[in-house]
């Protein structure tokens, strides 16, 4: 793979194409709504979108989510005219009635890369409460098989939070049963009504990272965490006392250094859980936005980190998460509460769930 200089372009582009979606998921990014948003992107601004990421350079992924990306009339359209400008696209619709066999041969006949669902439980009892829609289970396995049947390459996006953590092995199985290339582990930030849930504490994303990195050394998908680049600093000790490698990895994905989200209404966020705009589209190219807006520059420099991720040696191939640390403090550039890591000779002052774990 080309390496990727994410200065100049993000390896993630995500276009939340509406906020409509039939589900109520209790971690909802979007807080999403019944009905379409009457200022969204329309179709045409949307296609003048995908002509101006299609200037990142060759190849460059694009992944239209929501919100259900299925509650848009015109998906399949923007999915064909995406391929077209030559762009990687990709969709992540919700588990409803509307995901049908057919909706999923549409978008491969449209050209697209990879569908990714959401599967938060290894059950139906598990996975339905959790998304609030009794039946979304069975529509989101049954669009699963679908999507192999067509030859779209499969990822399973899971939420990891107190409700979901035991249910995990449950869920791995799912994965290799499904075919699934990549499992994306997403840990909550508290933004929209994820706020209402809890994360799990630091301890136990540790072990659990630990468990993911020795899943992802037995299983032929892969894996990658969402909003815990903290797994590669984990994966990189888990070699050295394995057999003295790990080597740290440079080139991770954090909120405005490899990934932008452009929400349903056009605003550019570093991602969608780190809601400071940094542009509109309908004004400015996304390419300018994500280059040179001082957001997003400020965001790539690791080493103006603060607090325990500045101080940090991991700092350029983690970084921690910027989405955590603004929701928790308001910096963005603060340390996130999610990792126990201390660097060694490292005296400032520790994150709040961080601290008080300690003093327990
Ligand atoms: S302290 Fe910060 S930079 Fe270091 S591993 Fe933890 S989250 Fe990553």
């Amino acid at each position: 793979m080309t390496p990727v200089d994410t200065s100049e372009r993000p390896f993630v582009l995500i276009w939340e194409v509406t906020q409509a979606c039939e589900l109520a998921c209790e971690h909802c990014r979007a807080d999403a709504q019944p009905r379409r948003h009457p200022d969204e992107l329309t179709t045409e601004e949307g296609k003048r979108l995908l002509d101006d990421a299609a200037d990142f350079g060759d190849g460059q992924l694009v992944v239209l989510s929501g919100g259900d990306p299925l509650a848009r009339p015109d998906t399949v359209e923007l999915v064909e005219y995406g391929t077209e400008q030559g762009l990687r696209m990709t969709v992540t619709p919700s588990g409803t009635e509307s995901l049908t066999r057919e909706a999923v041969a549409s978008l491969a006949d449209a050209g697209v890369k990879q569908l990714a669902v959401s599967i938060d439980g290894g059950s139906p009892a598990a996975h339905d409460s959790f998304r609030g829609e009794a039946g979304s289970f069975v529509e989101t396995v049954r669009a699963a098989r679908a999507a192999r049947e067509a030859g779209v390459p499969l990822q399973v996006n899971t939420t990891v939070c107190g409700g979901t953590v035991e249910d995990l092995p449950a869920v791995r199985d799912l994965v290799r049963d499904l075919g699934a290339t990549l499992w994306s582990v997403f840990f909550l930030v508290p933004v929209g009504r994820g706020r209402a849930l809890d994360a799990i504490p630091p301890e136990r994303a540790e072990r659990l990272m630990e468990w993911l990195d020795e899943v992802a050394r037995e299983e032929n998908f892969g894996i990658k965490t969402t909003e815990a680049p903290m797994y590669r600093r984990v994966r990189a000790q888990q070699a050295q006392a394995r057999d003295g490698g790990g080597a740290q990895r440079r080139g991770g994905i954090t909120a405005g250094d490899g990934f932008a989200f452009v929400s349903h209404t056009g605003e550019v966020y570093p991602s969608g859980f780190l809601p400071e705009s940094a542009g509109n589209v309908r004004e400015q190219s996304v390419v300018d936005v994500y280059r040179d807006s001082d957001l997003f520059e400020t965001l790539r420099e690791k080493d103006d980190l603060r607090g325990k991720c500045g101080a940090c040696e991991f700092r350029h191939s983690c970084g921690g998460s910027r989405s955590r640390a603004y929701a928790a403090t308001g910096d963005p550039m603060g340390s996130d509460p999610l990792c126990p890591y201390v660097p060694a000779g490292y005296d400032g002052p520790l994150p709040e769930r961080q601290r008080a774990a300690t003093d327990d």
